[in-house]
């Protein structure tokens, strides 16, 4: 069983509320670098590897900054995000802008950073040709459909809207080519938070013939392999983390088997996970202000569904650890709640804690990725800080905690 244990204890996150009310995230970033270093060791053998962050999952630009210390690039799907990842200091073909559904002026400041662009379609050549005009490199989002069975969570590929299809690829690849466009990655993205390496392994295999393909029948040569993200994280207690040498040595060897005897070295290999990066490394500390027991029991903390919204919008399992109370039995059942006029503003239902106490700090895991940048705002709830725990042992507010003044900010009462 893969323990769930803290890197800190109750005397650390009490020294630091004294001056940093609850509920806030804290991210650990010595944890976040150690995790960074052992993802880059796995590919060390793939000349060009380069993962790009997924900026979704935190954007935050301290901790975009970390990560691309750590030699990563940013993966993009908003013309904020470019942004953001350009102030973090990545820049040009550090950048993937992976979107869909495009607006024209994302594409163009896309261009205008020398991001790699990402087509979600065949008829985005077109479109992106007549707003930004058309890059030397493109790449293309290939949705494999029946082809391939999708995860559970990002569901089956034939239903998402994501990418083109097979005999898309190959028109688009054609039609780009003629156009001009000089230099070609391929793309694709089917798992999300995905534990079984075997996965990613397959997708590289899919992705390395599809390059073979490209290159017999169109002449194209790609110049990378982009595998996308999801590689997953064991948010359950009785689940084991991905060995990401279990990812880059079986892809190593198909490399050997399928891209070397093509004569198609070199082609690099691209990833770009949010989650596994920084997801395990988050956490979002809340304070237990209220009981009650009615039809069940409940514990009520000053979080709530706006701060972390995964467990109400997907029924996701985040583990829940009591400071002070690590090693205690765990004796009652609970809901663990927020206070939305949502039912389904529960961060926990029926879990086995110990005995809670008003005043108890909780700690909620693997909230570092998809936490609080899914925030929002509904019932006037305000999103909270992000700290960073520093290599050093200090503490930094990354982000401060919204105020009253900034919810109003998009109103007008001056013609009221
Ligand atoms: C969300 C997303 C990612 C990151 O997914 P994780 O599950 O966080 O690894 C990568 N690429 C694309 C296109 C995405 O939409």
């Amino acid at each position: 069983m893969a323990d769930k244990t803290l890197p800190f204890n109750e005397d650390f996150i009490r020294t630091i509320i004294k001056d940093h009310p609850t509920p806030f995230y804290l991210y650990d970033e010595r944890a976040i670098r150690t995790n960074a270093r052992k993802l880059s060791a796995a590919f060390q053998w793939c000349d060009g590897f380069r993962e790009y962050f997924a900026v979704k999952a935190t954007p935050n630009p301290h901790l975009l900054k970390i990560v691309k210390e750590e030699g990563f690039g940013a993966d993009c799907s908003s013309l904020p995000e470019l942004v953001l990842s350009e102030k973090a200091g990545i820049t040009g073909e550090e950048i993937m802008f992976t979107s869909n559904d495009t607006p024209a002026k994302d594409f163009r400041t896309a261009r205008e950073l020398g991001a790699i662009i990402n087509l979600d379609d065949k008829t985005h050549l077109e479109y992106l040709e007549k707003h930004a005009g058309l890059p030397e490199l493109l790449c293309f989002r290939y949705n494999p459909g029946p082809l391939r069975e999708g995860n559970v969570i990002i569901g089956k590929p034939e239903e998402a809207k994501y990418g083109l299809t097979r005999p898309q690829l190959f028109e688009a690849y054609t039609q780009a080519k003629k156009k001009g466009v000089k230099r070609f990655g391929l793309h694709t993205m089917v798992a999300s938070n995905e534990l079984n390496p075997e996965f990613f392994v397959e997708t590289a295999r899919m992705l390395f013939e599809l390059a073979v393909e490209f290159n017999k029948e169109l002449g194209v040569r790609l110049e990378f392999v982009n595998l996308g993200g999801g590689i997953g994280i064991p948010y359950r207690p009785n689940q084991q983390p991905i060995n990401y040498e279990d990812i880059g040595g079986p892809i190593h060897k198909l490399y050997d088997e399928i891209i070397r005897p093509a004569g198609l070295h070199p082609l690099k290999i691209y990833l770009e996970n949010g989650r596994c990066i920084t997801g395990p490394y988050g956490y979002l500390i809340t304070e237990a202000i209220h009981k009650k027991s009615i039809y069940k029991k409940y514990v009520g903390v000053d979080a709530c569904m706006s701060n972390l919204m995964r467990p109400g919008m997907y029924g996701a399992y985040h583990h829940i650890t009591v400071l002070g109370k690590e090693n205690a039995p765990l004796d009652t059942t609970v809901d663990v709640v927020g206070s939305l006029c949502e039912n389904n503003d529960k961060f926990a239902i029926d879990r086995q804690l110990p005995q809670v106490a008003i005043g108890d700090i909780l700690v909620i895991h693997d909230a570092g990725a998809h936490g609080h940048s899914m925030g929002f705002q509904y019932n006037a709830k305000l999103r909270c800080a992000e700290l960073l725990w520093r290599e050093d042992g200090s503490i930094k507010t990354i982000r401060r905690a919204e105020t009253m003044e900034d919810y109003f900010r998009t109103l007008d009462f001056g013609t009221l």
